[in-house]
């Protein structure tokens, strides 16, 4: 893509946002990010060393619920799109605090859109505004959990109802109704992607897998919910970012597109193919009481975005786990500061 692009970034010290910001700005020399993140204990600028220093690259700190603060930034910046990581996004948290999951996630996105909405008004000669006249270009990152759960048959396609079963996916699944709201009343340029698990560099270790790698190196136990035979649809960080890219450039606007690798893993293979890689006993492992309304299985028809965008995932499975393990291990410093909170301490010494 060539067209300059200004994109708004939310969440982007996250784990995706940020594997998705460096993946811009590596393949898109024409596109200015502004990252919009608060910094919740999720939130990391050291996953952004690489991308700093970069002129097309600017960081903001603040809450996708401070409407003057978004508003400021769409008069300020001419967005021509907004991708919208920003989330809380660990179910076992919002089992624990669902409200914290509700603010960010449904009203936090309303904010978004409803200033996305109104951009148009404030840069009425935008080049890209005069195509899009309703609004910014708005794509939401969503997640399968919304679906709920599959028996041992099946996949999830675009056209299932929501059946969310946690705090987590409830409040994802009302983000995607707002979303599509907003197309279907003001006529704002939406898109949804709804990805399966995610692995890859720079996941917050509370998540299956960084969690089992640094348990593994640590020696301490592996604590596997229930019989560990809940299967999850794995899909490499990198082919996220891909599948975003290209609904960006070729999705039509008003659709919802499933993202996944086809790659049904139960927890406990994972667990135990992480415990062979790191060369520790399976002993470690734990099994510890099922988390409430755990769902058993996902599983993703990602037929829509293959067959009609030509998006296709380039890493295998075992190609993704050997380089994801392999980069924990070289990075157990990064771990460290994630674990400790010493990470929170970044933002202070740079900004
Ligand atoms: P993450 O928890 O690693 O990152 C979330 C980011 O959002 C953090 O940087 C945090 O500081 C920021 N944030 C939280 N509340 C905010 C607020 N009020 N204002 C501004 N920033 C805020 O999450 P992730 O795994 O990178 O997921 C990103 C998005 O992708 C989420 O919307 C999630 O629902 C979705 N998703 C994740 C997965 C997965 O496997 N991780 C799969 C499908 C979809």
């Amino acid at each position: 893509n060539t067209n300059p692009r200004t994109i708004l970034i939310t969440g982007g010290a996250g784990f995706i946002g940020s594997n998705f910001i460096a993946y811009l700005l590596k393949y898109h020399s024409a596109d200015t990010i502004v990252n919009l993140d608060v910094l919740t204990y999720a939130g990391n600028l050291e996953n952004l060393k690489e991308v700093e220093d970069n002129p097309r690259y600017s960081f903001v700190k603040g809450d996708i619920r401070d409407r003057e603060l978004v508003h400021s930034l769409f008069v300020e910046h001419h967005f021509t799109h907004v991708v919208n990581f920003a989330a809380e996004s660990h179910v076992d948290r919002s089992i624990v605090d669902p409200e914290l999951f509700l603010t960010t996630n449904i009203i936090g996105t309303e904010v978004l859109l409803d200033e996305a909405k109104k951009s148009w008004k404030l840069h009425p000669d935008d080049k890209y505004n005069k195509d899009f006249q309703e609004g910014v270009r708005f794509h939401q990152v969503s997640t399968d959990e919304v679906y709920g759960a599959l028996g041992k048959e099946g996949l999830f396609t675009e056209t299932l109802p929501l059946l969310p079963n946690s705090p987590y996916s409830a409040s994802k699944a009302s983000a995607d109704l707002i979303v599509r709201a907003y197309h279907e009343t003001y006529g704002l340029p939406v898109t949804i992607s709804r990805c399966s698990n995610n692995y890859g560099p720079f996941q917050f270790p509370e998540k299956l897998i960084p969690l089992m790698i640094n348990n593994c190196l640590k020696d301490k136990s592996l604590p596997v919910y229930g019989d560990g035979m809940q299967i999850r649809d794995w899909l490499h960080v990198i082919d996220h970012c891909s599948a975003i890219d290209t609904i960006l450039d070729k999705g039509t606007i008003g659709e919802i597109y499933n993202i996944g690798g086809n790659n049904e893993k139960a927890n406990i293979e994972i667990v135990k193919l992480i415990i062979k890689t790191v060369g520790k006993s399976e002993d470690l492992i734990t099994y510890v009481k099922d988390r409430p309304g755990h769902d058993r299985r996902y599983a993703i028809d990602n037929t829509k975005i293959t067959s009609q965008l030509g998006w296709k995932p380039s890493y295998t499975f075992e190609q993704g786990m050997e380089e994801t393990i392999q980069w924990y291990l070289d990075n157990q410093q990064w771990i460290e500061r994630v674990v400790s909170g010493d990470y929170q301490r970044y933002y202070e010494r740079m900004y």
